[in-house]
């Protein structure tokens, strides 16, 4: 799949989850790049309605779709965050908010 058909399969699921006036950016990088604990980061602006979505190549098509999806969850659910992240239990929503993004994404894509 090329990066330009990625980007289409990422609009599809914009849409799907409401996010359609969101700019999407993605990037391709190296795996060693990709610092986070999974293959994908995302580095969401909500009031502009922005995100950048960083994927580590050299995955598989089906595996870059649902990172991607992942990264999606994470944006719809970004207003909570911005909510959480002021509180005493900042790091528990953080890891309760990636749960729940493995179990959306679970839930809406079935990696074929
Ligand atoms: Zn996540």
């Amino acid at each position: 799949m090329t990066k330009a058909e990625l980007e289409e399969r990422i609009k599809c699921w914009q849409e799907q989850l409401g996010l359609q006036e969101w700019s999407i950016v993605v990037k391709l990088v190296e795996g060693d790049d990709v610092t986070d604990d999974a293959w994908a980061t995302g580095h969401i602006n909500n009031s502009k309605e922005e995100a950048v979505i960083t994927l580590a190549k050299g995955r598989t098509d089906s595996q870059q779709v649902k990172s991607s999806v992942h990264e999606l969850v994470h944006v719809v659910l970004y207003p909570m965050w911005l909510l959480a992240k002021q509180g005493d239990n900042a790091e528990e929503y953080a890891r309760a908010e990636e749960k729940a993004a493995k179990r959306l994404t679970n839930a809406l894509y079935q990696e074929g």
